[in-house]
């Protein structure tokens, strides 16, 4: 049985491949995905999806892109999403300093965001994971170039008891110590595959199985060609088919040096101990 612990479903690029991706869920037996909401225009999104399709498990967060176009309401609108949705879990919340200090200017994933200091990205993660801790609900993280703030932030405070997920962690072997004393587990990305992520999958290496997660990111982060198991026809290509989590697995395993079913185990441990029953209901 397959999880995919990070993606977005509700992303309007995939609305139109929603059968498909059902279906082929159905075929590599996938059980559950964690749909991560990233603003508060798409929490409704989540919420029909988890209507729609038993393996969606929804989750609400504003992601440091969005925090800044965030309206006055954010947290009690996020309070009262989380209040009607028992199941949901908190995420995508986190820091990135590479909207502030890499992207260019007129990337076109950043149009119409007013890209956030950090400062105040730091604010609104903090809120958002007191959130998280106060309902001890799994909190779902995004950090870009920005690891020694995160760290700080984790450190001062309230987390959830469950743990939380650093989702495609990039952040080096020598913090993995300091960000497990704190709860966390980490989750690995198909496309830290291609050659050019050497560096990522030595950190993953080093990371215990008991902290290993699977995710896509779809339509994020798609893995190298080799490993592509589905594709979306033309001209949806580029995109990242969310059954591509099958091609994750089996190379991870392989890193790690166990079968494909001992890693399949431990990332369903890891998977009930982070959102608990919601990973079997329904
Ligand atoms: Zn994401």
């Amino acid at each position: 049985m397959l999880y995919d612990a990070h993606n977005h479903l509700q992303d309007p690029a995939l609305a139109p491949h929603l059968d498909e991706i059902a279906a082929a869920y159905a075929e590599i037996g996938l059980k559950r995905a964690v749909v991560n909401g990233t603003c508060e225009a798409d929490w409704p999104d989540v919420t029909a999806l988890a209507r729609r399709y038993d393996f969606v498990l929804p989750s609400y967060g504003l992601h440091p892109w969005d925090a800044g176009n965030r309206s006055p309401a954010w947290f009690d609108t996020l309070r009262s999403t989380l209040d009607a949705n028992p199941d949901a879990s908190v995420g995508e919340i986190g820091l990135d300093r590479w909207i502030l200090d890499r992207a260019r200017p007129d990337d076109p994933q950043l149009a119409g965001l007013r890209r956030a200091p950090l400062p105040e990205q730091i604010e609104v993660f903090r809120a958002q994971l007191a959130l998280a801790a106060e309902r001890n609900l799994a909190a779902s993280i995004h950090c870009l170039d920005a690891f020694g703030a995160l760290l700080e932030v984790l450190e001062t405070t309230p987390l959830p008891k469950r743990g939380f997920l650093l989702h495609a962690y990039s952040g080096p072997t020598e913090m993995l110590p300091q960000f497990i004393k704190l709860g966390a587990y980490f989750s690995f990305n198909g496309s830290f595959l291609s050659a050019h992520h050497a560096r990522h999958r030595d950190v993953f290496r080093q990371i215990p199985l008991d902290r290993l997660l699977i995710e896509t990111d779809a339509p994020a982060m798609s893995p190298p060609a080799g490993y592509r198991t589905h594709a979306f026809a033309p001209p949806d290509e580029k995109l990242n088919h969310p059954a591509n989590i099958a091609a994750a697995y089996a190379p991870i395993a392989s890193m790690h040096g166990v079968p494909d079913g001992t890693l399949a185990d431990s990332a369903l441990a890891s998977i009930r101990r982070l959102w608990d029953g919601a990973a079997d209901r329904r």
